[in-house]
């Protein structure tokens, strides 16, 4: 089934607060309706670092809570780099993965968690849930880092986040919509934690009814979504009234811009 949705698709199409300047709907067009286009498929794959970033530190963890030994050795930090292989990737990102498990090591959120999930984050695509919203059926994605038990028994679904974005509620709901459908007995709770700037937000909660109104946001952004890839599909040429440019101060940090006919250059004075 092609109908999905997801946090991903949430934010491209509609951005997280605070960012609202940086949207543009094209974006969506070229990340999800040209995709295989060899020129855009060369531009995402150029513009990886902060998934690569995301990646190696979710990987980290996930070696240092493999084995119950090693956050206690001497050489932990020099085994972990060398089993992700971070020697392999840009100075940026070992410079900042280095940085984020020197954090962990001082500061091991899960040690002494009950974890029963922990994602190797590598894993690509999670299981989809399927969901059916009135007539309506969709996959719900939501690839969840790590939930552990809290002691009153309820979950707690933690995201770890790298890089300066703000945490995003909608997608701690993305994450309870889950655990309703793959946990529908228990309690849960969701939250974030940055692995850069050691930040956790508070406990994200939802009642029946937000999730139930969160779900029909959800189910109403895959149709669109699926109605404008039909749309292209059949005309191309539409392209920019299917997805409509928003060119502005987000051009510069598009992957895009090289080839958009309405990026924005600036111009130096
Ligand atoms: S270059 Fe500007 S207008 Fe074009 S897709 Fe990117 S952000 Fe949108």
């Amino acid at each position: 089934m092609w109908n999905f949705a997801s946090y991903n698709l949430l934010s491209s199409f509609s951005p997280a607060v605070g960012l609202e300047h940086f949207h543009c709907d094209m974006k969506r067009g070229y990340t999800r309706a040209r995709k295989r286009e060899p020129k855009i498929a060369k531009l995402l794959k150029q513009n990886n670092t902060p998934q690569q970033i995301g990646i190696l530190a979710q990987k980290g963890v996930y070696e240092l809570h493999k084995d119950s030994s090693m956050l206690h050795r001497r050489d932990t930090l020099q085994l972990v780099i060398e089993t992700i292989q971070l020697s392999s990737y840009s100075d940026v990102v070992r410079e900042r993965v280095t940085q984020i498990l020197n954090n962990y090591l001082e500061n091991p959120i899960l040690l002494g968690k009950k974890v029963i999930k922990l994602s190797r984050g590598d894993e690509g695509f999670p299981e989809p849930i399927f969901i059916q919203q009135g007539n309506y059926l969709f996959n719900l994605y939501a690839a969840i880092d790590c939930i552990f038990v809290e002691e009153d028994n309820t979950l707690h679904i933690l995201d770890f986040k790298t890089g300066k974005t703000d945490f995003d509620r909608r997608q701690a709901y993305i994450y309870l919509l889950a655990a309703s459908y793959l946990y529908p007995q228990r309690k849960a709770i969701a939250s974030f934690y940055n692995l850069e700037n050691c930040k956790h937000s508070e406990a994200i909660t939802a009642t029946a009814e937000v999730l139930e109104s969160f779900q029909i946001v959800m189910s109403r952004l895959a149709k669109q979504h699926q109605q404008d890839l039909q749309r292209y599909r059949k005309n191309s040429a539409d392209f920019k009234y299917i997805f409509p440019p928003n060119p502005g101060v987000s051009c510069g940090f598009c992957p895009f811009s090289s080839i958009c006919e309405f990026a924005v250059v600036e111009v130096a004075a």
